[in-house]
């Protein structure tokens, strides 16, 4: 078997979450000889567990609880496969869990609780691989490990992107020829050869970076999704799969909100230029989004992406007035804090940038010190409660009365704030989290009737 037609093909959590549904994507391998590297999350749940275990102090019972769970959705797999020694190797890995528990409960560090992280994809890989030699394909485990060399950043590591196309080909390629490997997303190691993650979600990452070192011909993304959509399907029923879509366009919708792919995941994609394919592995036969380079049709509106819980922080300063330097030393204190900024509206004395907020860890950072150091410099406010709405489509920077189509359809809408003009995809704006739902049905059936 040659390497020249190859697919890197990635199952998220639902996908492996139990017996049937790690069936229903052995299936899709099967059916797809070029599918040989697959990559897994761990089955449904159990990084959410993880998370939990591998915080500060939890109580002795909550770790024995959550161990128990976690045994659960492995074991309630294991028991279909009937495969002793893929069984013995899971209570390996459970056992060693537990002790990895057990030492973060008496000395906490962010190394040992990136390691209690990736437990979960160890287990779904090896159980993953075993069920598609039941199915008949030839199929092997492979520790990502090996080949996915990372900072010693714990929880966001950075990839060695050389070093993994080196070691891709020196490790994974001949291994390909032979055998389907199934590995683990969203764990690699650092230089100590301690285990690290690289963020949440991280395993649709993982998979780009592998279709890249491998020069891959494809990558598949299978999720619980037929695609992306034209909007959330959960604010409107009109929304639907949109069936190609350029890097460009997808990337910003990435960005904006619509959670299918990892932000990062179209990166490697785009330097490589590898086709991406978006589908749900529970209706295949459904199919799904193709992302490439060149598409059919690069129509004004391809989608609408809706990001909640967005706080806009706006600073005020007469100093501003013609002087140069204030947004640097803005820009630095938010620096120092690891904020990341996403849209920004300037005025002659002002300043307004939002800032998405994941699990509340923007809120909190921007209720304490950093308004304080911002405060030395200017006026500060802080408006939480806001959605962010992203039109995402082609040349909305040259298109004559997009601003009228969509001003026009929100009449009653109070709009916060508005991007356009960086990106010839996108428009963006802030409207109040109460208005939301409504903003993007009125948008969807006006822009896509
Ligand atoms: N299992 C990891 C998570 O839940 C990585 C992933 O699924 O992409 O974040
Ligand atoms: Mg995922």
């Amino acid at each position: 078997m040659s390497l020249n037609n190859l697919t890197v093909a990635k199952f998220g959590g639902t996908s492996v979450a139990d017996f049937q549904a790690m069936l229903r994507c052995a299936d899709i391998v099967k059916n797809d000889a070029t599918n040989r590297l697959v990559v897994v999350s761990a089955s449904s749940g159990v990084t959410n567990l993880l998370v939990r275990l591998s915080q500060q102090n939890i109580p002795a019972s909550e770790q024995q609880s959550i161990l128990a769970n976690i045994s659960d959705i492995q074991q309630n797999i294991l028991v279909q496969l009937n495969d002793q020694q893929l069984s013995d190797e899971i209570s390996v890995l459970l056992d060693e869990l537990a002790e990895h528990a057990k030492a973060q409960g008496i000395n906490h560090s962010k190394s040992i609780a990136d390691t209690i992280l990736s437990y979960g994809e160890q287990m779904s890989s090896r159980i993953f691989a075993k069920v598609l030699q039941s199915v008949g394909v030839d199929s092997a485990y492979f520790d990502v490990r090996q080949v996915m060399k990372t900072n010693s950043l714990y929880g966001q590591a950075l990839v060695d992107i050389e070093q993994l196309q080196k070691n891709a080909k020196e490790y994974l390629a001949p291994k390909l020829q032979h055998q389907v490997l199934v590995t683990q997303g969203f764990i690699g190691q650092n230089e100590q050869g301690e285990t690290t993650t690289l963020g949440r979600g991280g395993s649709d990452y993982s998979a780009a970076l592998l279709a890249e070192a491998l020069t891959a011909n494809n990558l598949a993304i299978w999720t619980d999704v037929v695609g992306i959509f034209t909007t959330d399907p959960r604010i409107t029923d009109q929304a639907r799969s949109i069936k190609e879509i350029s890097f460009g366009e997808a990337a910003e919708m990435a960005t904006f909100g619509a959670k299918i792919l990892h932000p990062a995941t179209l990166i490697p994609a785009m330097r490589q230029n590898i086709p991406v394919f978006v589908g749900s592995s529970k209706e295949p036969e459904k199919g799904g989004t193709r992302i490439q380079q060149q598409v059919e049709s690069r129509p004004t509106y391809r989608s609408i992406a809706l990001r909640r819980e967005q706080t806009l922080v706006t600073v005020k300063s007469p100093a501003m007035l013609h002087a140069s330097g204030f947004l640097a030393n803005v820009f630095a204190v938010l620096a120092k804090h690891e904020l990341s900024v996403d849209l920004i509206t300037t005025s002659e004395i002002s300043v307004a940038m939002t800032f998405d907020n994941p699990e509340g860890s923007t809120q909190a950072l921007l209720n304490s010190t950093v308004v304080q150091e911002l405060e030395q410099l200017c006026e500060v406010s802080v408006e939480h409660g806001l959605s962010l709405i992203a039109v995402v489509g082609n040349q909305i920077h040259r298109t004559n009365g997009v601003g009228t189509s969509i001003f026009d359809t929100l009449k009653g809408i109070n709009v916060r704030m508005i991007c356009q003009g960086a990106s010839e995809h996108n428009l963006c704006f802030l409207v109040d989290e109460q208005q939301a739902n409504e903003a993007v049905e009125k948008l969807h059936s006006s822009l896509f009737a």
